[in-house]
């Protein structure tokens, strides 16, 4: 086999309890690599028609060829499986080191098919899995779940608790598991990893829930990682990559870099300022107390630890600390951008430590804390607006102690709880009033308004999931390039051209998700350091050419899956208000996002027609 591959992949059947273990395929490891894009191919292969919480459906957690190498930042796995939020192919990512570690424990990726008539858990070591009774996990958070899991499994209570502490850096354990959220099947429902990191959107851990599934405990050493096919090249190729992630003028410089200092949410007065913050359900543009939340304010007061993922030298994860007022005590990882968005600007609350509370519950209790915020913020405008009805009390914009206490009934699907547990777009439609719903494809926005970066617009719209800034963040030629980068700045007002960048983002992202490395390395390194790599690590001979052709290859298999799935022409769409309602906020006044104008130049790009992918460009791409 190749290097970098453990050439087995353990596929569960959870009906059963049978495992067998397969052998990667040749062809499907040169044509779509690993990661998202081999787990794409599962699901594919399983058939579009499948209903997501079917016994038929197939949850895929897997690594790529560099995972759990020495490759930095190459510590992530991918969870892929058919949404119940969106209908479509979800990919979903997380950071850490369950990815190293199932790599260690001799696997490249576990399929979950099938459905367990009581809760169970799986536990990988040496290469095998087994199935263990979940029954008194059943029910608790995640935070707890880690804890017992590592109880049971680790070297004794004293040392798992050493290992939380130290958040898995020493030890061989790492604990994936869902929480109430998951196992009542709201639909943004998540699989966390260790504490605090998420495959967040789409609703991977109600996946896991409708087939019982409550975690996967992993064993692996990191003596036991993949050696790279050509050592010498290895060694060149990685000095290479950690010069630019080193550069000073780049975010990911390791503590002088904007992304490194204060983490994604360095981005909170950035964003702001040019007037792409999505403020009180994006009926604003413009978040005045931006500050308060900010990732400059937050190391400012409460930060007291930059943790990291295997082999990362970024550390941009945020530990914070609250030590004053009604969340005292609170100790939790991590006040990142998106999230101090979703429960900050987006529901007008400008406590940076009720943030922190909010993010803090959705990892306990296994939500997507995007969705979240935005299930709150429609919520909101629904209450503003007198729509809600007999749905509940109704929430006030920034009462973050209401929010604080609706959390919990969401995840217990507890009066209007069980209605929001269905995500933003259903329980808005349920409202009478679908056009306050921020969502594509049944998925809420994240943190950029696509009236003030334009190539969010064509992104959000043309994202294979659902709304989304990750499947091609075009913010980093747009936002962050002229402050933190020494590339030039396109300017996010301008559509024109912003098809053709969010194909070029698409195809590098998906890439990086095939490769299965974290996204902030498109930051830094370019695309023959990520070839060279590749290349070493495998033992094959790819270009950065041949890897942007993978990229473009999975997307264009998403597209095709989405299309048999039903998903066609005007499937790529944004909520009106982005489209009818003008900017109103500094920065981006008196702008509504051209996103007809935009599709144009996007399919031609892509040679799609109206989102339909064509027979020929199948053809192009040996997909079929
Ligand atoms: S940049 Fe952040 S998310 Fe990415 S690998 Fe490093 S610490 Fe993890």
């Amino acid at each position: 086999m190749l290097g970098g591959y453990r050439d087995r992949v353990a596929w569960v059947d959870l009906t059963s309890g049978d495992v067998a273990y397969q052998g990667i395929d040749k062809e499907d490891a040169r044509k779509y690599i690993g990661g998202r894009g081999l787990g794409v191919k599962y699901v594919f292969d399983n058939g579009p028609q499948v209903e997501p919480f079917s016994p038929d459906n197939i949850l895929c957690l897997m690594t790529g060829p560099l995972t759990g190498t020495d490759v930095k930042m190459s510590g992530r796995i991918a969870a892929i499986t058919k949404s119940p939020l969106t209908g479509t192919v979800l990919d979903s990512h997380q950071g850490g080191w369950s990815g190293a570690r199932l790599k260690w424990a001799g696997l490249d990726g576990l399929v979950f098919k099938g459905q367990s008539e009581a809760p169970v858990y799986a536990y990988v070591e040496n290469g095998e899995v087994t199935l263990h009774d979940a029954s008194d996990l059943w029910g608790k958070g995640t935070h707890e779940t880690v804890e017992v899991l590592f109880a049971r499994h680790g070297q004794g209570a004293k040392e798992a608790e050493e290992e939380i502490a130290a958040h898995k850096r020493r030890g061989d354990l790492s604990v994936m598991c869902i929480g109430p959220a998951g196992e009542n099947l709201s639909l943004f429902g998540c699989i966390m990893n260790e504490h605090d990191r998420a495959s967040g959107r789409g609703g991977t851990g109600a996946v896991a829930g409708s087939k019982k599934l409550k975690a996967v405990v992993i064993r692996g050493h990191r003596r036991d990682r993949p050696r790279p096919a050509n050592e010498e090249a290895f060694r060149e190729a990685d000095k290479a990559a950690l010069a630019q992630i080193m550069d000073e003028r780049v975010v990911t410089s390791p503590r002088k870099g904007g992304g490194s200092v204060y983490g994604t949410n360095v981005l909170m007065n950035m964003v702001n300022a040019i007037g792409a913050m999505p403020t009180r359900n994006s009926q604003g543009t413009y978040f005045g107390p931006h500050e308060a939340i900010s990732g400059e304010r937050i190391r400012e007061t409460i930060l007291v630890n930059d943790p990291t993922c295997h082999a990362c030298p970024v550390a941009c994860k945020k530990e914070v600390e609250i030590t004053e007022g009604p969340y005292k005590g609170l100790h939790m990882e991590s006040v990142e951008y998106e999230s101090a968005w979703a429960f900050g600007a987006n529901c007008d609350n400008s406590d940076a430590a009720s943030i922190a509370k909010m993010i803090d519950q959705c990892n306990d209790l296994g939500f997507d804390t995007i969705e979240m915020g935005n299930v709150l913020s429609m919520y909101m405008e629904a209450t503003q607006k007198g729509y809600v009805e007999d749905h509940g009390p109704g929430l006030a914009w920034g009462d973050h102690t209401a929010m604080v206490a609706l959390i919990p009934k969401i995840a217990a699907r507890e009066g209007v709880g069980d209605l929001l547990a269905e995500g933003t777009e259903r329980a808005a439609k349920e409202f009478g009033h679908p056009e306050i719903a921020m969502t594509v494809k049944g998925m809420a926005i994240p943190a950029y308004d696509p009236r003030g970066i334009k190539g969010m617009g064509i992104g959000y719209a043309t994202s294979n999931r659902g709304a989304c800034h990750l499947r091609g963040y075009t913010p980093a030629a747009e936002v962050i390039a002229n402050v933190l980068g020494p590339a030039e700045l396109t300017d996010p007002l301008e559509w024109k051209g912003k098809g053709e960048l969010a194909v070029i983002f698409q195809n590098v992202h998906t890439m990086t998700d095939c490769l299965n490395i974290c996204k902030f390395s498109t930051f830094a390194e370019s695309l023959d350091s990520f070839a060279a790599q590749f290349s070493a690590v495998t033992g094959l001979t790819y270009t950065a050419d041949d890897l942007l052709k993978v990229g473009e290859r999975v997307y264009n298999l998403e597209r095709y899956y989405n299309n048999l799935a039903g998903l066609r022409e005007g499937s790529d769409y944004l909520p009106e208000r982005f489209l009818k309602e003008p900017a109103t906020g500094p920065g981006s006044e008196g702008q509504v996002c051209e996103l007809d104008q935009m599709l144009v130049e996007y399919y031609q790009v892509r040679g799609w027609i109206n989102g339909v992918v064509s027979e020929e460009k199948l053809e192009e791409l040996e997909i079929i």
